[in-house]
């Protein structure tokens, strides 16, 4: 384990001029190694080199076959070193290693996807009538800023860098102090492909330091920022006040309405994905459940049973797929956790299981179920990012829908029936940008992916994300008679 890491602005690893970070193993609670970390002056550096690799058209210039064969190469760099990543990840962020493995798999099908994408941005020629002939393009922005979270910090990154590189943007990273040493690899892979320097520039500094003057800077063209809703309102705002466009993904209170008739037993596996996955961080987390009162009880019982068949451990000793959940990531982070547990059960709800830290070193939270849970509670409001599901109940089709959007959100949400008109309908009504019908996490890399409401705007994923990350040029000519 390498102790010191540096930043990698315009092709070189620098130290920062914030000094170093200690970098913890949540899975333990000790110091894994010291990351240097950018203040403002090397924020200054990576966007300038960026922005100078941009003014010469290195990148924008290739022909985009050529962008995307590098692009495509970088995903397979990543699963060449899928190993040694996934066990930096695994030490940095909690997760189980099979868990990690999948993130690297997860990144790296973002750079074969989009990397296929980018000979695919074409414009459209636009009848002006004799005399005329009109066509559009699609040009990059130039420096696009990417502002990461802490809890899929490959995956997050991924999904914006291989984006906008195969739309010819000169990308700057900023990685979440909590994890980012995985984030190295990109750097690495920008080398191998023969990426110029400056296309990747991948710095780690605190958010009120290296982020805000990150997403202030005037040579900044377009800001895609994952992250909490008080940070997307300062990143919008300063966006704003140099007139880029931004796009944010935020957080999420999403749930799933389990009608009747849906196949509880199948169910299980949704819930064992849907919040218990990588302990709950996930922004498009199943929070919720919304079980019909004829099924209630009995789902109450399936979900506590499959809370309870989870083995919770350090993610470095559960390299192999099963019923197992990594650390969160940092003890503050389960703290608060397990802090909303305890007022959510003084509001009235019962804790049918869970709600505990572990008894040992490192951040672990038991997996929690709180069922008698009602939409008034904060528990059925607010975000927890972590193992915590909150079971409410319903007797009508609308009052479901209603009790699913009654918070701020509106990142996913699912509904759970053998009837399709009921699902089409639940489709509709509900207030959220992707609807998962009989499986959570339907979908992938190829559907659009983003929030209503405070959940964020834009979107990710799919073809939509492109356009995130281009302009659009018209030129009119006039013809000769
Ligand atoms: P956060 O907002 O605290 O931090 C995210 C990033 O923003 C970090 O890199 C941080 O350094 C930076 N940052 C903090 N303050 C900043 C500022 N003032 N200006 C610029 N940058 C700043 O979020 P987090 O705690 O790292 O992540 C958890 C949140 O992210 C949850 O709410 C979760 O739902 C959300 N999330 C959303 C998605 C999505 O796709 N919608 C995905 C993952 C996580």
């Amino acid at each position: 384990m390498k102790e010191h890491w540096q930043n990698y602005i315009n092709g070189e690893w620098v130290d920062g001029g914030a000094g170093r970070l200690d970098v913890i193993n949540p899975g333990t609670g000790e110091k894994l190694a010291e990351q240097a970390l950018a203040d403002a002056g090397d924020v200054d550096k990576a966007v300038t080199s960026a922005h100078e690799l941009h003014l010469s058209g290195a990148l924008s210039g290739l022909r985009p076959v050529e962008r995307g064969r590098m692009v495509q190469a970088m995903g397979r760099y990543l699963l060449e070193h899928i190993d040694e990543i996934a066990q930096i990840l695994t030490l940095e962020q909690g997760k189980p290693l099979w868990e990690a493995r999948i993130e690297v798999e997860g990144a790296a099908r973002y750079f074969e996807y989009y990397g296929n994408q980018a000979e695919t941005v074409e414009g459209r020629s636009i009848p002006l009538g004799k005399g005329y002939f009109d066509f559009t393009t699609h040009e990059p922005y130039g420096v696009s800023a990417q502002i990461i979270p802490w809890n899929y910090p490959l995956e997050m990154t991924a999904r914006s860098l291989s984006a906008g590189l195969a739309t010819g943007n000169c990308c700057v990273i900023k990685t979440p102090e909590l994890t980012p040493l995985s984030n190295a690899w990109f750097a690495h892979a920008a080398e191998a492909v023969g990426l110029p320097k400056g296309a990747v520039n991948i710095i780690c500094g605190y958010g009120h330091e290296a982020g805000v003057a990150l997403s202030a800077h005037p040579l900044v063209n377009q800001i895609v920022f994952t992250g909490s809703v008080p940070t997307g309102i300062a990143i919008a705002s300063a966006a704003a006040k140099n007139v880029v466009p931004c796009v944010l993904e935020l957080g999420g209170k999403s749930a799933a309405i389990v009608h009747d008739d849906a196949d509880l037993e199948a169910f299980e596996n949704d819930v064992r994905w849907g919040i218990y996955f990588n302990a709950g961080q996930v922004c498009s987390a199943m929070s919720r459940v919304i079980a019909h009162e004829n099924v209630h009880d009995e789902l109450v019982e399936r979900i506590t049973n499959v809370a309870k068949s989870l083995n919770v451990g350090p993610g470095i000793d559960q390299p192999d797929f099963g019923p197992t959940m990594g650390a969160m990531v940092s003890e503050q982070q389960r703290d608060r956790a397990v802090d909303m547990v305890i007022e959510a059960v003084k509001e009235g709800a019962d804790l049918s299981t869970g709600g505990h830290k572990l008894n040992r070193d490192g951040a672990f939270m038991e997996p929690t179920v709180l069922s008698g849970v009602t939409p008034d509670m904060k528990i059925a409001n607010e975000e927890v990012f972590g193992p915590v599901l909150s079971i409410l109940k319903f007797n009508s089709d609308s009052d479901a829908i209603k009790i699913a959007n009654n918070t701020p959100y509106g990142l996913v949400g699912g509904v759970f029936t053998k009837d399709l008109d009921r699902a089409m309908q639940a489709s509709q009504k509900l207030r959220a940008g992707q609807v998962f019908v009989n499986e959570w996490y339907a979908g992938g890399v190829e559907t659009p992916f983003g929030g209503y409401g405070k959940s964020g705007y834009g979107r990710e994923k799919g073809r939509e994300a492109l356009w995130n990350y281009v302009q659009t040029k018209n030129v009119a000519i006039k013809l000769k008679d």
